[in-house]
């Protein structure tokens, strides 16, 4: 379903690969941090961060489960609707309960300073309210690399984020950028960003590969002119690296996204071996594996 032609979007939308299925409601337009080095997803003029007024909402989301009354999923986009009052969010549930019989889960991408402006108590409501899962782009768990894309967080702040949705009972879905760091920070990266899910056992972990529909000027600049990006190879590696690193039980593992070359899915730990055969393969004998295209990879 994802989208519903009626309701006014602010284009360009976006949702999880895990999203697909769900209505999107969407409560704000754009990110409130917007900063991040490697992130264009809310850069063009019409994205400027803005919550929905409230009315225009409530009013979208009556008419929504007028077209859709057996809706199960609904996804709050944009970037990072948790950063409205928990009062807010509150509100919103309420009233997508009440219109929406069969829902299950509602869901949100996630900064960590939106979880440190919210108290355990508050995050507790927002669960029992019907928020079952908050997507957080970790992106790395190193410092270094953190600080020169712009991130605004560290490895202790998104661990202390991951650590209070889980006393929450808000399963967490935590992203890591595939390349992040180029040649220079990989293994760094690959080690401290193994370290944080190690330490956070979140739910669900997704690796996407960096990208940049818009070209890499604007990316590169913050770091020194010599910074190289990774080939396939180097990406493959930083992977092998990270997975082998990984020490998780019941992580549901997937990188599908479009922008992986590598398919992979699985779960950490019972799958590791498994995984890392899978990118060994892709490493030694490509031609074995199925990867994706250039021309069919996309954001
Ligand atoms: S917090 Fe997320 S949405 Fe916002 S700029 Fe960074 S990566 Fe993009």
């Amino acid at each position: 379903m994802t989208r519903i032609s009626s309701l006014n979007y602010v284009e360009p939308l976006f949702r999880p690969p895990s999203e697909a299925n769900s209505l999107i409601l969407q409560v704000t337009n754009g990110c409130s941090w917007n900063r991040c080095a490697f992130c264009e997803m809310y850069t063009a003029p019409q994205k400027i961060f803005n919550p929905k007024k409230q009315n225009i909402l409530f009013s979208e989301i009556e008419k929504a489960a007028m077209l859709y009354p057996e809706t199960r999923r609904i996804f709050l986009a944009d970037g990072d609707a948790m950063v409205l009052s928990t009062r807010r969010l509150l509100a919103i549930m309420t009233l997508i309960n009440s219109c929406f019989p069969n829902i299950r889960r509602i869901s949100s991408y996630c900064l960590p300073r939106n979880v440190k402006a919210k108290s355990t108590n508050e995050l507790k409501e927002l669960h029992d309210a019907g928020l079952g899962l908050v997507y957080v782009g970790a992106e790395t768990g190193d410092n270094q690399l953190l600080k020169l894309i712009n991130k605004g967080e560290t490895f202790t702040s998104t661990v202390a984020a991951l650590q209070k949705l889980k006393t929450a009972k808000i399963k967490t879905s935590v992203m890591v950028l595939n390349g992040l760091g180029g040649k220079p920070f990989s293994e760094q990266h690959a080690l401290n960003s193994a370290l944080l899910v190690n330490e956070t056992k979140p739910n669900y972990l997704a690796t996407l590969v960096i990208s940049f529909p818009n070209g890499q000027d604007r990316f590169l600049a913050y770091f020194p002119s010599d910074f190289q990006l990774l080939d396939q190879t180097g990406l493959f590696l930083e992977m092998e690296k990270f997975i082998e690193n990984t020490a998780l039980d019941k992580t549901i593992f997937r990188s599908d996204h479009a922008s992986n070359y590598l398919l992979l899915k699985g779960v950490l730990g019972k799958d590791k071996q498994k995984l890392l055969e899978q990118i060994r393969l892709a490493l030694s004998d490509p031609d074995k594996v199925m990867l994706r295209s250039e021309s069919q990879r996309g954001l």
